[in-house]
């Protein structure tokens, strides 16, 4: 059984908690650094950027993120949580501009650029169906996957290490880069668990 961390300090980890443990995972709340401690992999969690990276920089969990993901702690990031593990964020619409650094706004472990609301404020979110053959490598269902945005990023750039897993109208949704898988939507609310399912894998 693996032993997976949920980054509990905002958004949505409950949800994370119940699919890991549908799956038959072991899961800790992480608030602190010492809470990582034995986790085979972490899940950042949707939520609020602004919010989580405050919190995390003042429980002192920033940093720490940032070696374990750099040492190949394999990390599932959903939408808010994708945006703290990006190179560059641009604040899109109802966000004032950002005056922090890159280094302080994002954790730069995956080599992508995002926009955070880019669906615009009139699309608070949406469902889409969509194609995800790489997830036959880990369960028997073809069908595919109904994807809930909630003011979703975009990714605008992907670098040469990033795998696109999933687009969705010409942009990447779900990518992949070395032990770290990002998605701009919500798995986790859904009971259709085959992202959390190829994330353990
Ligand atoms: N819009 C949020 C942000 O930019 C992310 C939304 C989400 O995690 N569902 O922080």
């Amino acid at each position: 059984m693996s032993r997976i961390g949920v980054m509990a300090l905002q958004g949505a980890f409950e949800e994370h908690i119940q699919a890991l443990g549908r799956l038959g995972a072991e899961t800790v709340e992480v608030r602190l650094p010492r809470d990582l401690e034995g986790c085979e992999g972490l899940v950042l969690p949707g939520g609020e950027t602004t919010t989580q990276r405050k919190l995390a920089k003042e429980y002192g969990l920033w940093e720490p993120i940032r070696h374990l993901g750099r040492e190949g702690l394999p990390m599932l990031a959903t939408c808010a949580g994708l945006i703290l593990l990006a190179r560059n964020v641009e604040e899109g619409e109802g966000h004032a501009p950002r005056e922090a650094s890159a280094a302080e706004t994002a954790l730069n472990l995956i080599d992508i650029d995002v926009v955070r609301n880019a669906y615009g404020r009139q699309v608070f979110s949406f469902e889409a169906e969509m194609k995800v053959p790489f997830l036959e490598s880990v369960s028997l269902d073809r069908a595919p996957f109904r994807a809930i945005f909630i003011r979703a990023p975009v990714i605008r750039r992907t670098g040469p290490g990033v795998t696109v897993l999933s687009e969705w109208e010409g942009s990447p949704v779900a990518v992949k880069q070395g032990n770290l898988i990002g998605l701009t939507f919500h798995p986790e609310l859904t009971c259709d668990d085959r992202f959390h399912l190829y994330f353990l894998n």
